[in-house]
């Protein structure tokens, strides 16, 4: 296993949408084996592809941070089926090193995906489950957390990294 280096914003690779995945072959695999050791290290709950700077739709989560192994999942081309409710909480993102801020999301989600194997899975996610499945999803779609935030609280983030990278602190 090999951790992977996590590309920050306002990188391209982020803003544009990850190609279908095809092969299910030992390359995902490997892929996949190094997402989550690199999640695990930073520490995060989700890391998308292109996250890794990898175009591609696909993502790992654990919202239990590595204690329990029911919840490690693997979301392949993943597609929100529907949700319901809302929650608001801190959100927060690996591409976004030090930001915590706000995120209105849904309560509920459930996601369609493909597991490692191309076998197609259903994931009803509730709270931070849900939270994590619908911002990993949005990697996948090219959008960040702070296409989520409202217009006042976005200008404020980007504020607050220009600071960070003028310090040199985002790099
Ligand atoms: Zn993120």
């Amino acid at each position: 296993m090999a951790l992977l280096e996590i590309v920050k914003w306002p990188d391209a690779v982020l803003e544009s949408p990850g190609d279908h995945v095809t092969d299910f072959d030992d390359k995902l695999k490997k892929l996949v084996n190094d997402m989550f050791e690199t999640m695990y290290a930073a520490p995060g709950v989700g890391l998308a592809a292109v996250q890794v700077g990898i175009s591609k739709r696909l993502f790992v989560m654990d919202c239990s941070g590595g204690k329990d192994p029911a919840q490690r999942l693997v979301l392949i081309n993943p597609e929100v089926l529907s949700v319901e409710g809302t929650q608001n909480g801190e959100e927060g993102c690996l591409s976004f090193p030090g930001i915590f801020t706000p995120v209105e999301r849904s309560l509920r989600a459930i996601v369609r995906a493909q597991d490692l194997n191309g076998e197609y899975v259903e994931v009803d996610g509730m709270e931070l489950t849900a939270r994590c499945m619908l911002h990993e999803t949005d990697h996948c779609d090219g959008i960040v957390f702070l296409d989520k935030m409202s217009p006042i609280k976005r200008e404020l983030v980007k504020r607050k990294i220009k600071k960070l990278q003028k310090a040199g602190n985002w790099v």
